[in-house]
Order: C-alpha cells, then sequence, then structure tokens
C-alpha cells in the first residue's frame, strides 16, 4: 500500500504527498479519512506518515498513521522535528525573558530547537557614537551564552540575504516550524528560502505575506534545499497551562547536570538547603539572567495554578 506524508488537511480532505515525490513538482493525493479513525476518536493531522488507497476517481482513503514522534497543538501538526526560534537582533528589541519562555516550551515538547538572531544589518558597532539597542559584541555575549548552554545558534540578515544559506542547510531532511514574535521576520526568513518562478510559488510567497490574524488551515511547505516548513508560526500561546512547577527546572537544560547533585529530590532551587544550581549561579557556571527567568517563570506558574 502506498505511504505518504499530509501536507495539507482542509474540511475534512487530506493532502498526501506520496512517498519520495517532491512537493514543488508532484501532485498530492487528495484524501478522505477511514471511519475507523473517527470511532477511535483519531484524527489525521498534518504531518503524519500514513498508508492509503487509491479509489477509482484518483482520490484516497487514508488507511493507517504511524506512530508521532512529536505533536504540536498550536499549529496542529504532527512529527515536527524541529523548532526554529526566531528573535530579531533589535526591532522589536531582543527581549531574552521571552526567549526563554519559549525555549522552556519547546523544551517541554521535547522537539529540537534551533536558535536564530535575524535583521543582523541592523546591529551597531561597539564603537558608533550613538548607541543603538544591540551591538555586535552584546549579540556575541548573547550568542556565546546559548551556545555554552548547547543551542546551536545562527544569526541571518533577510535584508542583505546573509545567514540564509546555513539556515537552509541546516532545514534540509526536517520537518520544521518556525516560533517567535510577530514582527521578528519570520515570513522575510521563509521568503528567502522559498523560491522560484512557477505560479504556486508565487501564491506561497502571497500566502506567508498575508494577513496574520486570520485563521486559517495549516500547510507544509517545501523548502528549496530540502525539507518541509509550516506556514503557521507555533507556540503563539505561552501560558505554562501544561506544565508542572516540578518540571520547570528540567527545561532549563543547563541546570541538569547540577540539580543531579541537590540535596532534596523535587529541589525547586528556591531556598532549599544545599541547592548545587543555586551554587552554580554564584559561581557563575549558570547565567544570572537565566536563573532570574526560571524563578520569574516559577512564580507565574504558581499564581495561575491557584487561579485556575
Ligand atoms: P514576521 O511577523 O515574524 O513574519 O516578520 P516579517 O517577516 O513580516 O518582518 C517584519 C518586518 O521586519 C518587515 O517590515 C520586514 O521588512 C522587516 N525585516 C525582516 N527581515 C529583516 C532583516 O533581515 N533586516 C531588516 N532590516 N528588516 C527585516
Ligand atoms: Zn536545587
Amino acid at each position: 500500500m502506498p505511504q505518504g506524508v499530509i501536507v495539507k488537511a482542509l474540511s475534512g480532505y487530506y493532502y498526501v504527498l506520496p512517498e519520495g515525490a517532491d512537493l514543488r513538482t508532484a501532485t498530492t493525493v487528495t484524501c478522505r479519512a477511514r471511519g475507523v479513525f473517527k470511532k477511535k476518536n483519531i484524527s489525521p493531522l498534518v504531518g503524519d506518515v500514513v498508508t492509503y488507497e487509491l479509489t477509482e476517481n484518483g482520490e484516497g482513503t487514508v488507511v493507517e498513521i504511524f506512530p508521532r514522534t512529536s505533536e504540536l497543538i498550536r499549529p496542529p501538526i504532527a512529527n515536527v522535528n524541529l523548532v526554529v526560534l526566531v528573535f530579531a537582533v533589535t526591532e522589536p528589541v531582543l527581549n531574552l525573558q521571552l526567549l526563554d519562555k519559549f525555549l522552556v516550551h519547546i523544551e517541554n515538547t521535547g522537539i529540537d530547537v534551533l536558535l536564530c538572531f535575524t535583521k543582523r544589518d541592523l546591529l551597531t558597532d561597539d564603537h558608533a557614537p550613538e548607541s543603538k539597542e544591540m551591538t555586535v559584541s552584546e549579540l556575541e555575549r548573547i550568542t556565546r551564552l546559548y551556545e555554552g548552554i548547547g543551542y546551536d545558534v545562527l544569526t541571518t540578515s533577510s535584508k542583505l540575504h546573509e545567514g540564509v544559506e546555513a539556515i537552509s542547510q541546516r532545514l534540509k531532511g526536517a520537518v520544521s516550524v518556525f516560533a517567535g514574535q510577530s514582527g521578528v521576520g519570520k515570513s522575510s526568513l521563509l521568503n528567502e528560502m522559498i523560491s522560484g518562478v512557477d505560479l504556486e510559488t508565487n501564491a506561497i510567497s502571497q500566502r506567508l505575506g498575508r494577513g496574520k490574524h486570520t485563521t486559517r488551515h495549516v500547510e507544509l511547505l517545501s523548502l528549496d534545499e530540502g525539507g518541509l516548513v509550516a506556514d503557521t508560526p507555533g507556540f503563539s500561546q505561552l501560558d505554562f497551562m501544561e506544565l508542572e512547577v516540578e518540571g520547570l527546572g528540567s527545561c532549563f537544560r543547563e541546570f541538569a547536570e547540577f540539580s543531579e547533585g541537590c540535596k532534596f529530590r523535587g529541589c525547586l532551587h528556591l531556598h532549599e538547603p544545599s541547592c548545587k544550581v543555586r551554587e552554580a549561579v554564584a559561581e557563575g557556571s549558570i547565567a544570572d539572567s537565566r536563573y532570574e527567568h526560571y524563578l520569574l517563570f516559577l512564580t507565574e506558574m504558581k499564581e495561575k495554578k491557584r487561579r485556575y
């Protein structure tokens, strides 16, 4: 039975890209889902790897859904294996608290993440007479901080077409979702990586550029260098509802090697005696900003729990 990936779901139809086919040239098979999914309360998702049966009219039926490696709720996509977390170096001002909040949510899904700083062209020279929001050396410091934690960091400028190759290479073979505030340059970056003059790609460019607040379907798009990307940004709501306070520490990757040594199991790294995480902060092995954000999120989570 043929296999494929669902690249679009719309009004009860699933558009399946046959295995091995190229989305830019191949046509998708328009499928209905088997009734059995409804009974089991499973619905196929964009990103699902499925088997399907061709019907006489050239359409198909989704017969089986392979086990998912990941499942996002917003946007509803299965098998995403990379989140590209996009922050502009400035415009809007780089907010590390928000960045860490996104990271917590991504860590909580277990999906791999690539940090991408956009609008590199807006960096100011350290010796420039008027100091702007973000200088070259400040960005270097921030890059070192996150690389030190173990994150991959790339810097791009869509305006100057810089860093686009590097990110394209990283997205090759992945099913990715872009995340980040509006205005940071996600669509611009995607447009840089999805080119072509045929009608379909023109439509894609328009689609990427259109109003951000219209509700619409999710779709996977094909990148020039390979790989699939969702046309809708992920992690739009960051409200900590799905997280428990005990789990927050493990969403801060660099805490792990220290928290193992904490005296108390389930140490929240607050005021507990012999807390190795706090010691690491005092020694400078964990960045102050990261620990501050940890405390802030912990408070936020506790308040949420109280209110609901
Ligand atoms: P999105 O909301 O994250 O998709 O952001 P957009 O791609 O729509 O970009 C928001 C604004 O930033 C637009 O005015 C873009 O022209 C601008 N922008 C995007 N990338 C760059 C860049 O690399 N450099 C500069 N200077 N501006 C950029
Ligand atoms: Zn501790």
